[in-house]
């Protein structure tokens, strides 16, 4: 049962049937965890994001080398339920500017994936992922996307995507529609005045106005709903500057931590294995200066980690440093 694994045999298990392609026991592994992010005991809950955090951790490389080849199994059904699997493990592990920056400089590999993602109809809860995924690589990413992004036809799934939450107000498909106005917000501010043009030339405008008047009259109150307010403002303020909102102005890693803050399910967690603290609201907890990717409550649980096996993980393991 859950409560008798440490937080490491997950971890080692896991990117054992990463390196292996074996996304059978992945899956199993991933079902373990998604009951332990739905339990009660906020115990289990938590250790779901502890083997979250170490997976991004210890096997950024090997996670993204995994998005980049699937899906690979032969039927559709599968590679679905695959890509499922590994789009959860990545969307979940992009939570750090180092890791992320990992992800960007692979993205002529991973943006044929992600958009799969984002294009396919049977599960929503996928495209949702891929959302994720392309709003927190470009918060880092920045100007670099804008063009690979437009590239891969974002405007059309945007659009579509808003479009076809128009008739339902469920928390999920609020949530999705964050994304799209987060991204237009994003996109506006860090494109050039092309992008700017195409997106005004769009149906995305007239769109998101007709769903936020619909969200409005629905008087429903998740955050989710202030997501898109919030969002749908700054796109507004964003056509509206035109060419004076100053891409330069982008903080990456503010952006970032005001993205996981509005995601309360994300937590930070001292990565030495005997500690696990989470960090708390005033804490800034340290980062690991070589990997930058190891993060630590103290200089003692960073001494205690690098003896533990960080010095043979931090980078080795991780490619290049970036
Ligand atoms: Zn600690
Ligand atoms: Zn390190």
């Amino acid at each position: 049962m859950a409560e008798t694994r440490s937080i490491e045999s997950y971890v080692l298990d896991l990117c054992q049937y990463i390196d292996a392609w074996d996304y059978e026991n992945m899956n199993n592994v991933y079902e373990t965890l998604l009951k332990m992010r739905a339990s009660f005991k906020e115990k289990h809950y938590l250790n779901y994001w502890r083997v979250l955090q170490c997976v991004g951790e210890v096997a950024a490389d090997k996670l993204i080398y995994l998005v980049t080849k699937s899906p690979v199994a032969s039927c559709k059904k599968h590679n679905i339920s695959n890509l499922v699997t590994v789009m959860e493990l990545f969307s979940e592990s992009l939570s750090t500017v180092a890791f992320i920056k990992r992800v960007n400089h692979y993205k002529s590999d991973i943006l044929p994936v992600v958009f799969t993602a984002i294009e396919q109809r049977e599960y929503p809860e996928l495209v949702r992922k891929g959302f994720v995924a392309l709003y927190r690589m470009i918060i880092v990413g920045k100007t670099t996307l804008v063009t690979p992004y437009m590239k891969h036809g974002i405007l059309r799934n945007i659009y579509q995507q808003i479009k076809c939450q128009q008739g339902v107000i469920r928390v999920d498909c609020v949530e999705t529609v964050s994304y799209c106005a987060k991204l237009v917000a994003a996109l506006l501010q860090l494109g050039d005045e092309e992008t700017r043009r195409s997106i005004l030339k769009s149906n995305i405008p007239n769109e998101l106005d007709v769903y936020v008047v619909r969200l409005k009259k629905s008087k429903v109150n998740w955050e989710e709903v202030d997501d898109v307010l919030e969002f749908y403002d700054q796109a507004k303020m964003s056509f509206l500057l035109g060419s004076n909102s100053k891409p330069e102005d982008w903080n990456s890693k503010d952006k970032l931590i005001e993205e996981l803050k509005q995601d309360l399910e994300v937590f930070i967690f001292c990565s030495s294995p005997p500690c696990r603290k989470i960090q708390a609201d005033q804490e800034k907890f340290l980062y690991c200066g070589q990997c930058k990717l190891s993060r630590y409550c103290s200089p003692g649980c960073q001494k205690e980690h690098w003896k533990l096996g960080h010095k043979e993980m931090c980078l080795h393991g991780n490619g290049p440093k970036l």
